[in-house]
């Protein structure tokens, strides 16, 4: 026997009605898309839950897929049988005796849901206590701080059993709150930001700057990696647009405004992400900016270098830690993507001092004095290539950015 099913909690508990409706529908959705490496799988859906049943595959690898997945809580294997008291006393041993070693203290759970059922919720603690216990004489009951408590659940179609409770990712599912491009450096920072973003349910396109043949091919498979992993996260394939801004970097550079560089690169960034916005209807910028980390993420910074786009700028990791922000990296598994080597456009055209401090009439002013510069910006929208990438890890041939956006790498 063992567990056959595993159970879903989701939602916000505050979400009702039709918000509650459209919700359970995505996360089915998001469900069912995830579980297309398990065909066996099946699904219910009962007062505000839902079961993956397993159809005899075994539950952990199931576990972890579903665990990474946005909106739900937590998850737990389940066994089912029959609303029979023989049959749920048989069920809590095997529980018993799957357990890798005896607990010092535990407690059983019953509440019964299907009022016919013969024994209530307290009469079924005890009748499944006292027929556990003598067989664990070192097993305590403890009532308020249990090492194991097996929740019985007695229903009319069946009785499930569960103790473990697996937490999973939480948040909204995969496009329940719209679509946002991430500006995705090959850093540590805007992988971590484009997960928390797909976490609040944003659906996002993936926008890198690339200097070719300053940055290296390296530089961009970087991305590349980074971008499928996002994709794992959101289940569905992340459309990665790689935009050549060599020219405009060279031409800022030119503009022998040292200081402003950084300012007027991200401003030109800005610009670029907003026209790809626009074309491809996201609502939002989500970067990976947190204040103070480097010269143009301070306040003075962020006001100028903002004030190039009038779509709402996201930064879910602004307020954090570094070390808060390489504990996320390390779990999501981005870390050691975003360490290696390679440079990144904006480190080599780094001034040897950056303005904390930029004046927007000033940057205006100079920008006035680059006439070129917005046709650089709408070559390079021109010039961005944009590619459709799938959860598949890592492994991409080098070199090999297809620009169908049919082929799934
Ligand atoms: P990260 O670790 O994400 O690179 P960072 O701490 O290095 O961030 P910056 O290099 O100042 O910070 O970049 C700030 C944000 O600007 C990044 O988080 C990212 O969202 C965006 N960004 C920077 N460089 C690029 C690039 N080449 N392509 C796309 N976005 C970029
Ligand atoms: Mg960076």
């Amino acid at each position: 026997m063992m567990y056959d099913r595993i159970v879903l909690r989701y939602g916000d508990l505050t979400m009702k009605g039709r918000n509650r409706k459209i919700f359970e529908d995505k996360m089915l959705k998001s469900v069912k898309r995830a579980m297309k490496e398990f065909p066996e799988v099946t699904y219910w859906r009962t007062y505000g839950r839902l079961y993956v049943i397993l159809n005899g595959i075994p539950h952990q690898p199931v576990i972890e897929r579903l665990k990474d997945l946005f909106g739900i809580i937590s998850v737990s294997p389940v066994i089912s049988v029959p609303s029979e008291l023989e049959a749920i006393k048989a069920a809590a041993d095997e529980v018993m005796k799957s357990l890798d070693k005896t607990p010092a203290t535990f407690k059983i759970n019953a509440r019964r849901a299907w009022k016919r059922f013969a024994h209530g919720s307290h009469e079924m603690n005890h009748l499944i206590g006292s027929h556990i216990l003598p067989q664990y004489p070192d097993m305590k009951v403890d009532v308020h701080n249990p090492e194991l408590e097996l929740k019985i659940e007695i229903q009319e179609e069946a009785t499930y059993l569960y103790w473990e409770n697996i937490a999973a990712a939480g948040g909204f599912p995969y496009g329940s709150n719209g679509k946002a491009m991430l500006l995705l450096s090959g850093g540590i920072d805007s992988p971590v930001a484009g997960w928390m973003a797909l976490r609040k349910g944003l659906e996002i396109e993936a926008v890198h700057f690339h200097s070719y043949p300053f940055t290296s091919q390296q530089a961009t498979d970087k991305v590349i990696t980074l971008a499928r992993r996002l994709s794992y996260y959101s289940g569905v394939p992340i459309r990665l647009h790689l935009v050549p801004f060599t020219e405009i970097q060279t031409r800022i550079t030119h503009s022998n405004q040292e200081n402003l560089t950084i300012t007027l690169m991200r401003r030109a960034m800005l610009r670029i992400t907003e026209q790809l916005a626009l074309k491809f209807k996201a609502g939002g910028i989500v970067t990976g900016e947190s204040l103070g980390q480097v010269a143009s993420q301070t306040l003075s910074s962020m006001n100028v270098i903002g004030r190039a786009t009038v779509l709402p700028m996201i930064k879910p990791v602004i307020m954090m830690d570094k070390q808060e922000i390489i504990t996320i990296a390390r779990q999501i598994g981005t870390f050691e993507t975003s360490i290696l080597p390679f440079e990144d456009c904006c480190t080599l055209f780094l001034p040897k001092s950056p303005s904390t401090n930029p004046n927007l009439r000033i940057v205006e002013r100079v920008e006035q004095q680059l006439p070129d510069l917005n046709d650089l910006i709408k070559q390079a929208v021109e010039g961005t290539e944009s590619v459709l990438l799938n959860m598949t890890e890592g492994h991409h041939e080098h070199g090999q950015v297809d620009k169908s956006e049919e082929d799934w790498f």
